[in-house]
């Protein structure tokens, strides 16, 4: 079938014998032209809509980054082989040497180190600052800021980013809004709170199944263009593309995703609950006492609950460490970093995810040595869980 630039990849979908519900898997790395000339007018961007190279893009990719532009309602999106993949080509793309970045600084390990150690070798410097208070972020503007970047949702602390009133700073001082709703897709929608820029690490919940490493950036078609750019892109040039097969088997997870939110945030919510009645310290927006509950609660798109994370504060490391052993025994859930699993994973950020981030300045943002943080599963019997866990609590010494 001849390629028609006005249409969109979904409008390709064949019904019939040979119609699949899925979509076909493109299995090319390379495209054929009919003629010459086109090739010639792709390359001097004269013409757009065909397939030219699989790094540029491929029509598995674009299926799902159709999906994941509508999921957020972005004009346009790109998907990438992992979420760092996915951040540092947009902040590549946006900052050339002798700009800067305004970060929030609970923010993954990874994304941390990215900002801290390895852009400044680009002449790119970052200040992290506490995002939560918007005259911090003021006061960290200078005329070389590019960027405010945070995560929605914050690793590991789970602190909620007031967007809105982000967005407002970010249009004072002409700065671009990125936010990583890795910890919160379907629950918090970044773009339509004002955000310019949503990544994902869709490692996590947006697949769910731990299986591989994938990553998205959405935004506007101009965006979405400029990273894609032949000559010019930061996803073109430096080429972190998603393999096709990979990108089919993430479109059909996604699909389960609104469902697989609503479980992890239910049986989240209630062992938070649970856990924070016996005594113990629990970090879960979606308990009354956090900070930021009633800002989350005003920010959140209804009936997906406040997200499958949550963070118990054991104090001080050995304890944190007996208690997730006793938790992989109890099979409670498994001892492995990462999150948004069909089964509770957990591990002890200050040691593992965020152990980029200096044990000084981890003390600073409150992020404390015994810290466990869990991504809770989907499990069907979720007091059973609490039972488990209340038993391992009661064996490290916590209850
Ligand atoms: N953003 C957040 C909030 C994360 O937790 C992670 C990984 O843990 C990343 C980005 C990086 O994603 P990936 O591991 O897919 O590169």
């Amino acid at each position: 079938m001849a390629f028609d630039p006005g249409k969109n990849v979904q409008d390709y979908l064949v019904f019939g014998e040979f119609g699949g519900v899925n979509p076909s898997i493109t299995d090319s790395s390379t495209y054929t032209f009919m003629n010459p000339e086109t090739m010639e007018e792709l390359f001097n961007e004269e013409k757009e809509g065909c397939f030219l190279y699989s790094r540029h893009w491929n029509p598995t990719d674009k299926f799902l980054a159709e999906a994941l532009a509508r999921m957020e309602d972005s004009e346009s999106a790109l998907v990438t082989a992992s979420g760092m993949a996915a951040i540092s080509i947009t902040l590549l793309q946006i900052c050339e040497s002798g700009d800067e970045i305004i970060s929030g600084r609970t923010i993954y390990g990874g994304t941390y180190a990215l900002l801290k150690n390895f852009l400044p070798r680009y002449g790119i410097n970052s200040r992290f600052v506490n995002t939560l208070d918007i005259e911090a972020v003021k006061a960290a503007i200078t005329d070389k800021t590019k960027i405010i970047f945070c995560e929605s949702v914050s690793n590991p602390l789970l602190e909620v980013a007031d967007i809105p009133a982000l967005r407002k700073v970010a249009d004072e001082y002409n700065l671009t809004l990125v936010v990583d709703n890795t910890f919160s897709p379907m629950i918090i929608s970044p773009f339509r709170l004002g955000a310019y820029i949503v990544v994902h690490s869709m490692t996590k919940f947006i697949n769910g199944t731990s299986d591989c490493v994938a990553g998205c950036v959405c935004a506007s078609d101009e965006f979405i263009r400029q990273l894609t750019d032949i000559t010019s892109g930061a996803s073109m040039l430096l080429g972190p593309v998603l393999d096709a097969f990979r990108a089919a088997s993430i479109l059909k997870n996604l699909h389960t995703l609104h469902i697989r939110m609503k479980k992890h945030s239910e049986n989240a919510l209630y062992l938070a609950r649970r856990l924070h009645e016996l005594g113990i310290t629990v970090h879960y927006p979606g308990l009354p006492h956090h900070p930021q509950h009633k800002l989350m609660a005003s920010l959140m798109n209804p009936g997906f609950g406040f997200g499958g994370m949550l963070a118990l504060d054991m104090e001080d490391a050995p304890t944190a460490n007996k208690l997730m052993q006793r938790m992989q025994e109890e099979q409670v859930g498994y001892l492995a970093v990462s999150l948004g699993y069909f089964k509770t994973l957990f591990s002890s950020p200050g040691h593992s995810t965020s152990s980029e981030i200096p044990p000084e300045e981890q003390k600073e943002m409150g992020l404390s040595e015994g810290l466990v943080r869990m991504s809770i599963g989907l499990d069907n019997d979720i007091e059973e869980t609490f039972r488990r866990i209340k038993k391992c609590l009661k064996e490290v010494g916590k209850l």
